[in-house]
C-alpha cells in the first residue's frame, strides 16, 4: 500500500480499524511488559503512518480502536485480586497466613502470584463481581504509556477516534452470530448431532472452505492447529467440535465468569448456562458497528495474521454474503496492515531471557523524541531491534537535526524528494536519510558562501522544509 495509491481512492477520507489491546495487566509487570513493548511496536508505527496519511496527504482518518476487555486471561486476573484482596482483609494470625502460603506449593521468591493461583483453583468459581474495573483501569495505564511516547501533544501517540470495548457490544455480537448460523456456516446445541455443546457456539471452517478461501493472509496456516487453540482456552480440547479447524464464537461460561444472556443461553437441559464472547468475533463486529460493511484500513501485529484476521474475514464474509455487501461492494478490508517482528538486542524478548525493559526504563535511557527518530529509522513492516546501537543511531540523527541548516540550498536540492519518500512507501528510514543528505548539502553551500548576504530566504526555505517534514510525524 502506498499513499499515492490510497490518494486516488480515498477522495480524501478514509477509515481504519485497529485491532486493540487486551487489558488485563500492568504494563510494569511480567509478561504484560513483554505485551506492551508488541503493542508500542505496532501502535508507534501506524500513529506514524496516520500521521502522514493525515498531516503530509491531506486525508481524513477516521480510526477505531477496541479494547478487548473480556477475555480468558482478564477473568482469571480479575478473579485472582479479588480474592487476594478478600484474603489480605480476612486472614487473622500469622499462622494462618503462613499455613496458606504452604499450601500454595508454587511459591518461590513472591507469594502473590502463587497464593493467587492458589485462590484461584480454590475458589475462583465462588467469585461473581463484575469484571469491569480491573480492565478498565489497566485500559487508562495503557493510553497514559502510549501518551508518555512523545513530547506534549505533538508526538504522542494519536488517540482513537472511537473506541468500542466487547462488554459494550454483546447485544450486536449475539446479533451477529445469529446471522453466520442462519446462513449455515456456524453451529451449537441443537443443529450438531452427535456433537454436544454445552451452550457454545463454533465456526464451521470445513463448510467455509467448501466455496470460499480459508486463511488468505496465511494460507500456510490451514492445520496450524496450535495457533488456532490459543484463542480458544479450554474448549480447544473441549471435544464439542466437528473439526479441530472450528473456532468459538460464543463460549459457554463457567462459573465464576462473567456472562451474558444469548439465544443459546437456555438450551442445556437441567442448568440455564450463560455465554461470552469468543476472541476473534469481536472485532468482526465492533469495526461493522463502527464502520459498516466495509472498511480501508485494518491494522495489528504480525502475529495477528493468524488466526485473528484469518478468522475475522472469513465471520465478515458469511455474515454478509446474503446481505450482497461483501460481493456487490468490494472487499470487507481493503488494506490488512502487520507491523514487523520485534527483537531486543537482537534476539526476541523473552522473560527467560531476561531481556525485558518497560517504557519507563526505555524512556530513562533516551528521550521520547530520540524513541520517535528511532521508530521512524525503522520501516514499519520490518524487523524492528532495540538495542543500545540502534538508540546510539537515533541520537546522531537528532543531533543532526537540532544542529540545523545554513545555506543557499533550494537550488542545489530537490525539496520534494523526501516527501515523496514518506508518500510512496512510508520508508519513514529513507526519508530521514534524504533530510539529513539535504543537510549535509546545505552546510557544504554555507561554508563555500561563507559572508555572502545572498540566499537567507532560500536558508529560510530549506530549514522551514525540513521542519516541516519532521512535523509530520514529531515534534521538532
Ligand atoms: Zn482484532
Amino acid at each position: 500500500m502506498t499513499a499515492t495509491e490510497i490518494l486516488t481512492w480515498s477522495e480524501g477520507r478514509l477509515t481504519w480499524y485497529g485491532c486493540g489491546p487486551t487489558v488485563y495487566d500492568s504494563p510494569h509487570i511480567g509478561h504484560a511488559r513483554w505485551v506492551i513493548w508488541l503493542i508500542v511496536r505496532t501502535y508507534v508505527s501506524f500513529d506514524i503512518i496516520r500521521r502522514i496519511l493525515q498531516n503530509y496527504c491531506g486525508i481524513k482518518v477516521t480510526y477505531c480502536m477496541n479494547i478487548t476487555d473480556i477475555d480468558d486471561k482478564i477473568i482469571r486476573r480479575a478473579r485472582q485480586h479479588h480474592l487476594l484482596s478478600q484474603y489480605e482483609q480476612t486472614a487473622c494470625s500469622i499462622e494462618e497466613v503462613r499455613k496458606d502460603i504452604a499450601l500454595a506449593s508454587r511459591l518461590v521468591t513472591h507469594c502473590a502470584v502463587p497464593l493467587a493461583e492458589y485462590l484461584d483453583e480454590q475458589y475462583g468459581h465462588t467469585v461473581n463481581t463484575l469484571f469491569t474495573s480491573l480492565p478498565r483501569k489497566y485500559e487508562e495505564e495503557f493510553f497514559q504509556k502510549m501518551d508518555l511516547l512523545g513530547v506534549g501533544h505533538v508526538s504522542n501517540v494519536m488517540r482513537p477516534d472511537v473506541v468500542p470495548r466487547v462488554t459494550e457490544c454483546v447485544p450486536q455480537i449475539v446479533e451477529y452470530i445469529q446471522r453466520i448460523i442462519a446462513h449455515g456456516f456456524a453451529y451449537g446445541q441443537g443443529f450438531i448431532g452427535r456433537y454436544v455443546s454445552a451452550g457454545s457456539v463454533y465456526f464451521d471452517v470445513p463448510a467455509f472452505s467448501l466455496h470460499h478461501s480459508y486463511a488468505r493472509l496465511v494460507p500456510e496456516s490451514v492445520t496450524d492447529l496450535k495457533s488456532l487453540a490459543e484463542g480458544e482456552g479450554s474448549l480447544a480440547t473441549s471435544g464439542e467440535k466437528r473439526s479441530a479447524r472450528d473456532f468459538a464464537l460464543w463460549k459457554a461460561s463457567k462459573e465464576g465468569e462473567p456472562s451474558w444472556d444469548s439465544p443459546w443461553s437456555k438450551v442445556v437441559v437441567r442448568f440455564s448456562v450463560e455465554g461470552r464472547p469468543g476472541w476473534h468475533i469481536e472485532c468482526s463486529v465492533m469495526a461493522t458497528a463502527v464502520f459498516g460493511a466495509q472498511m480501508d484500513i485494518h491494522s495489528g501485529g504480525h502475529d495477528l495474521k493468524f488466526p485473528h484476521h484469518d478468522n475475522e474475514m472469513a465471520q465478515a464474509e458469511v455474515s454478509f454474503l446474503f446481505d450482497g455487501a461483501y460481493f456487490n461492494g468490494g472487499p470487507w478490508v481493503r488494506y490488512f496492515l502487520h507491523s514487523g517482528h520485534l527483537t531486543i538486542n537482537g534476539c526476541k524478548m523473552s522473560k527467560s531471557l531476561k531481556n525485558f525493559i518497560t517504557i519507563d526504563a526505555a524512556l530513562a535511557e533516551t528521550s521520547p523524541r530520540r524513541l520517535r527518530l528511532l521508530f521512524l529509522l525503522h520501516v514499519w513492516n520490518q524487523p524492528f531491534d532495540y538495542s543500545p546501537d540502534a538508540l546510539a543511531e537515533a541520537a546522531t540523527y537528532d543531533r543532526q537535526f537540532s544542529t540545523g541548516t545554513h545555506a543557499d540550498a533550494s537550488r542545489r536540492c530537490n525539496l520534494r524528494y523526501s516527501g515523496s519518500n514518506m508518500a510512496d512507501s512510508f520508508n519513514t528510514r529513507q526519508c530521514l536519510n534524504e533530510l539529513k543528505a539535504l543537510i549535509s548539502v546545505a552546510n557544504s553551500v554555507v561554508q563555500s558562501t561563507i559572508g555572502s548576504p545572498t540566499g537567507v530566504g532560500s536558508v529560510r526555505m530549506v530549514g522551514n522544509y525540513i521542519i516541516s517534514i519532521l512535523k509530520v510525524c514529531c515534534s521538532v
